[in-house]
């Protein structure tokens, strides 16, 4: 006799579903497993007697097979142990469970069902697939925010899955909801309109900044501020955002349902496998928990050349690739990236008295700036130090007024780009360009100049362009005039030597 159950397995973001079955013959007790396992995965052979037998039941004394297909999908991860006991279970308890049901769950010795990590991506997936009843762990009950509620059943111990009365199915879960913990708002800023501009523009086109400047001249105060400008996460970037924590998350006290922009500020020390992702376990790095949202690079150029290159990639496709030795793993990263850094080694360069590096020092660190993957930012700026004349007026705009104006201005692009794959300004490809930032006779003629006097690629030429159509739309213009051109143009301090 041969009994089975359904759960699921994830590599990556994929999840596919894994069939379970048990075959129980007569023979030495014990138990063996197939099926390309993992060693957590495996592991759970040795918990599974215990935990069946500490639950009420009666352990079959006989040899036990058990099987996962397909054998070729890679299984790790804890939560397959509900699934192989229900599927021994079944060969001899009349389980009074619906036929398409899916189990999730880390078993301990004493039969308690045990919080599993990223349980979200796998139980989303089983409800698309229409199975009826997802049984999940208690302690996970909080993760599944988008998921009908009388779809599952949140169980605390095994005995729970034959004993109806003690599983109960919540209406209504509390959510350790991160909503409204915005760091503070624009108008807290002093004496930094034409800083705050460009957050504006770079919110608006989604176009990647690179913010060079002395310290303390607000340049975190406004990155932390820039998910409150930023449109609310549609329904659907809100589960693609809590399906990456749900992998990362830790531990149940971790998990939490995220509903605004992730914010994300990696310290410039952080290891590429913190940054990137990977380790044995295949996990989301910063980059994807910043997907949908913003990735602060402070001391940016404190950062290890190897990140840098990696983020180059990472920028251009929007999602990381990361092989392991135990198979290889997709993880969407798109987001917007905001780099900070110092003008010079000192950090005070043109600062009167305070500066001390040599101009051999300022040049060979201003080198270091125009890595690869600066050459991938749109917007390149040069802030100063804030003036004494200047300290006293708060910025003009609020956050909610800035983000009015950031909406009002992703549709208009959502309605341009109706018809193409790309939905920002700052996505706009190569081939298409001409046609959707059109030119006055006198910007194009300022355009020619430009890249014949600071000797442009057609890469840098082409990001002016982009700039220039997202400023362009600030002005409610269709066809770019000379000022955009020259105002973008100006936004490139890297391609301008010394
Ligand atoms: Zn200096």
């Amino acid at each position: 006799m041969v009994g089975s159950a359904v759960t699921f397995a994830r590599i990556g973001m994929t999840c596919e579903p894994i069939v379970v079955e048990a075959d129980l013959k007569r023979g030495l007790p014990g138990i063996s497993v197939t099926g390309m396992l993992s060693q957590e995965a495996k592991e759970a052979r040795e918990r599974i007697t215990p935990a069946i037998t500490n639950s009420g039941f009666d352990f079959p004394a006989k040899k036990i097979t058990i099987n996962f297909s397909p054998a070729e999908t890679p299984k790790m991860g804890t939560h397959y142990d509900l699934a192989m006991a229900v599927s021994i279970l079944r060969n001899q308890e009349d389980l009074n469970i619906p036929e398409k049901s899916v189990f999730f769950g880390e078993l301990s010795l004493g039969g308690d069902v045990k919080w599993v990590r990223g349980l979200l991506p796998l139980a989303v997936e089983a409800w698309k697939q229409g199975y009826e009843k997802i049984y999940i762990p208690y302690e996970n009950r909080h993760e599944l925010f988008c998921i009908p509620q009388d779809k599952i059943v949140p169980v605390r111990h095994l005995s729970d899955i034959i004993e109806e009365t003690s599983v109960e199915v919540e209406n209504k879960v509390e959510f350790n909801e991160t909503k409204n913990v915005l760091p503070g708002d624009f108008s807290d800023i002093k004496g930094q309109d034409n800083l705050i501009f460009y957050f504006l523009l770079a919110s608006a086109g989604n176009h990647h900044m690179l913010v060079v400047g002395p310290p303390g001249t607000g340049k975190t105060m406004c990155a932390s501020r820039l998910p409150g400008i930023m449109p609310d996460l549609t329904p659907e970037e809100v589960i693609a955002v809590n399906m990456i924590y749900s992998i990362a998350s830790q531990s149940s006290s971790h998990s939490q349902w995220i509903s605004n922009r992730p914010f994300r500020s990696p310290h410039s020390n952080s290891s590429m496998r913190a940054l990137i992702g990977g380790g044995p376990k295949i996990l989301p790095g910063e980059i994807s928990l910043a997907h949908k949202g913003i990735l602060f690079l402070d001391e940016f150029l404190e950062f290890h050349s190897d990140v840098l290159q990696a983020l180059r990639t990472v920028l251009e496709r929007k999602e990381v690739f990361l092989s392991m030795r135990n198979g290889a793993s997709v993880y969407p990263a798109d987001f917007l990236l905001i780099a900070a850094a110092n003008p010079c080694p000192c950090g005070y360069y043109e600062t009167d008295g305070i500066c001390r590096c040599t101009m051999h020092d300022v040049v060979r660190y201003r080198r270091k700036l125009q890595n690869p993957l600066t050459d991938r930012i749109d917007i390149q700026i040069q802030t100063d130090c804030v003036k004494y004349r200047t300290l006293n007026t708060y910025s003009k705009y609020s956050s909610a007024e800035m983000k009015l104006l950031v909406e009002h201005l992703r549709k208009k692009q959502a309605i341009r780009y109706t018809n193409e794959n790309f939905y920002l300004n700052s996505d706009i490809p190569a081939d298409k360009i001409r046609q959707y930032c059109p030119l006055t006779f006198e910007a194009e003629k300022l355009l020619e100049k430009i890249m014949d006097e600071q000797i442009l690629s057609a890469r840098g030429c082409h990001k002016i362009l982009r700039l220039a159509r997202t400023l362009a739309d600030f002005k409610d213009e269709e066809v770019i005039s000379e000022s955009n051109i020259r105002r973008a143009s100006q936004m490139r301090c890297l391609d301008i030597s010394l």
